[in-house]
């Protein structure tokens, strides 16, 4: 039996028709997965699907059982990529309760990056909405391990059966889950970075702004060869006068200096515009520390590590929340920062970030949204 709830205002109401599951995962199985989840290799039960298509906009909003997609070999995406997604993780917090991070940003950032691929916008309502209902009837896969939490992954595809070149007039929007743990398979106090010598991320007037697929298959050959020089993560510098640190294939970057200050890289087209980069900026700027949004060269980063003006570098993300670069190396040779180790500020508001999301500290910026 379907039951229909509607939800929205006026003008973007959606009703979410819940379909049970015929045969969720038995109970010990769920245990077993949730005791070690480690990161996107377990899910959930059920799914959000939401259609879109000329005629009738956004309907059919469902949360039913999780399972595999039919597609046209001919399907818009398959050919063309015209596909965007977001990543936002659900907490238990200390009271027992459940809650979102900064959902709202993440429905933001997800039409922002529907207008660069010219896709159809989703109302910012329906997007928190959908991402509710689905922890709400997956309320049972939240990890059982001290740092766990059941990541989102909201994304949208282009359906229509069609190989002409041109948006596609048929969509659909889906939210999976995935319980996670430790991102880093080793849970690495510090990661190694290896600098990408002969690809870039993303070019001005390009996607890298926005958080689509095709971003990510472009980083998979760097990615692969920052694996097979024994490092962890790729870092990117930008492609105009690759010069100028950009960010991680999936993290952005903070920079530490000796007298407190942060620099990240600024904004501009060319870098992911992350929610935790942002959320960092400004939770350092309640401590009173100096952050500023501007360029810093590979060079430079290079030269201060050495000398010691620079002392800590993190890279931060929701699937990773807060880790520290210990190694940078590639073909110029290698480099230390501070001690190889995490320091005292990426500690410091790794923590405080953290205890924030999990309903720990106060949350002055009203960035926790409870789930009931
Ligand atoms: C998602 C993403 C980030 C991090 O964004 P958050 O909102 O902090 O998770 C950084 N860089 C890239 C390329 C990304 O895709």
């Amino acid at each position: 039996m379907a039951t229909t709830m509607a939800t929205g205002t006026a003008d973007t109401a959606l009703s979410f028709t819940r379909l049970p599951h015929p045969a969720p995962v038995p109970g010990a199985t769920r245990a077993e997965v949730l005791a070690d989840p480690g990161f996107g290799k377990a899910f959930s039960d059920h799914m959000v699907v939401i259609e879109w298509d000329e005629g009738r906009g956004w309907h059919d909003a469902t949360v039913g059982p999780r399972g595999p997609l039919t597609l046209d070999p001919a399907t818009a995406v398959l050919h063309y990529a015209q596909e965007i997604f977001e990543g936002l993780k659900a907490y238990r917090l200390s009271d027992g309760g459940m809650a979102l991070f900064r959902p709202e940003a993440n429905a933001a950032r997800f039409n922002a990056s529907a207008r660069r691929l010219a896709m159809p916008e989703l109302p910012e309502e329906a997007f928190v909405e959908a991402c509710r209902q689905l922890v709400l009837a997956d309320r049972e896969w939240f990890p059982t391990i001290e740092g766990g939490s059941l990541y989102l992954r909201p994304f949208m595809i282009a359906t229509e059966a069609f190989l002409g070149v041109r948006p596609a007039r048929s969509f659909k929007f889906l939210v999976i889950a995935s319980p996670a743990g430790n991102y880093f398979k080793s849970g690495a106090p510090a990661v190694s970075i290896w600098l990408s010598a002969d690809y870039t991320r993303a070019a001005p007037g390009g996607t890298g702004a926005a958080k689509c697929g095709g971003n990510y298959a472009a980083s998979l050959v760097p990615q692969a060869e920052a694996i097979a020089n024994g490092h962890d993560q790729v870092v990117f510098l930008d492609a105009a006068e690759r010069k100028w640190i950009e960010e991680l294939g999936g993290m952005n970057l903070f920079f530490v200096f000796d007298d407190g200050t942060l620099v990240t890289p600024p904004l501009g087209g060319t870098i992911l515009p992350g929610i935790t980069r942002d959320s960092l900026i400004a939770l350092a700027r309640d401590e009173g520390l100096t952050v500023r949004e501007e360029r810093y060269a590979f060079d430079d980063w290079k030269a201060d590590a050495q000398s010691g003006k620079l002392v800590e570098t993190f890279a931060c993300g929701t699937a990773a929340v807060v880790t520290a670069v210990g190694k940078v190396a590639g073909h110029f040779g290698e480099f230390a920062v501070g001690s190889g180790g995490p320091g005292q500020l990426t500690q410091k508001m790794r923590q405080k970030l953290v205890s924030i999301q999990r309903g720990e500290a106060a949350d002055p910026h009203g960035w926790v949204k409870r789930l009931g």
